[in-house]
């Protein structure tokens, strides 16, 4: 028995079923389709997950000025948590803000700087701390460098949990080589709530990089593996995990030291509902909140 709270999977692979088009920005429908983006949180509280995730990961207002919309990003960011915290109202869910990379490198290996990326992620996080988020969820980072400018960011904007996921490659490192022992390292001296993985190549592959980070981490782990690597067949993209073998390999990811689960691309409500039937039994008899109380002395006491 162990204190273990469940995450949602996916939400840019369930916005595409929804009619996402292909270069349409996704956090744009959070003013434009707040329906579809309500339904999918709606579906993933219901599958059993604690934790539901906003669809805020390209928030930040150099991603979004990709699309020409930067000057929509407390807007955008500010509604995000809004639908999500209507979806699960009353239920014993929490909402965690979503905060993905910039899309852009860093100075001195890319052409954006420290600076320009720690305020546009100051600025998400207080439009998420305005709209009455309960966690930040940093994510899908493969850099190092990026994820601690997103963790100062949010650390030195609001009193709320942080969770600093980073994204692995095969080899168990982020594509620009970071490994799980320095994320861990960086994470806890920067005051993280948790720290995790995320995306990545799939669940069976993220075991070791959990393993390697509950060996020295004195903080939560939580993990969010896609649903293996999408497959083109007959011009369909496909996802090879189903519910049941992601239900497997999240045990497997829970034995190994995460102590937060759920999924990333390719999963569904119907993942999110098999992990939690396969793993109810692990949690001890706890509502959602009392977990997370829990958790949160415990972090309030290390900072
Ligand atoms: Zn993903």
């Amino acid at each position: 028995m162990r204190d273990l709270l469940f995450l949602d999977g996916a939400m840019g692979t369930m916005l595409q079923t929804f009619g996402l088009q292909p270069g349409e920005c996704p956090e744009l429908l959070n003013v434009s389709r707040a329906d579809w983006v309500k339904k999918i949180h709606r579906s993933y509280a219901k599958a059993g997950a604690d934790i539901v995730e906003t669809n805020t990961f390209g928030g930040n207002r150099i991603k979004l000025g990709s699309y020409g919309l930067s000057k929509m990003a407390y807007e955008l960011n500010y509604a995000g948590v809004r639908l999500a915290k209507e979806a699960t109202e009353g239920m014993d869910v929490f909402v965690a803000a979503s905060m993905g990379p910039t899309g852009r490198l860093m100075e001195p290996l890319g052409d954006v700087d420290f600076h320009t990326c720690y305020e546009a992620f100051k600025e998400q996080v207080r439009a998420f701390q305005d709209a009455g988020a309960d966690i930040i969820s940093i994510e899908t980072m493969s850099s190092l460098d990026e994820a601690k400018c997103a963790l100062m960011a949010a650390r030195d904007t609001t009193n709320l949990p942080i969770i600093c996921h980073l994204s692995f490659d095969r080899g168990g490192r982020t594509v620009m080589g970071d490994d799980p022992v320095t994320a861990v390292a960086v994470s806890q001296t920067l005051g993280a709530f948790a720290v995790g993985a995320n995306c990545s190549v799939g669940p069976s592959e993220m075991v070791g990089v959990i393993h390697a980070m509950s060996k020295v981490s004195d903080i939560p782990i939580s993990a969010e593996p896609n649903a293996g690597l999408p497959e083109l067949v007959d011009g369909v993209i496909v996802y090879p995990e189903t519910p049941e073998t992601m239900a497997e390999h999240a045990e497997e990811l829970v034995r190994a030291g995460a102590s937060i689960v759920g999924g990333c691309c390719g999963t569904t409500p119907e993942h999110i509902r098999a992990i939690r039937r396969r793993l109810g039994k692990l949690r001890e008899p706890a509502t959602a909140n009392e977990v997370f109380q829990r958790l949160c002395i415990k972090w309030k006491l290390r900072l």
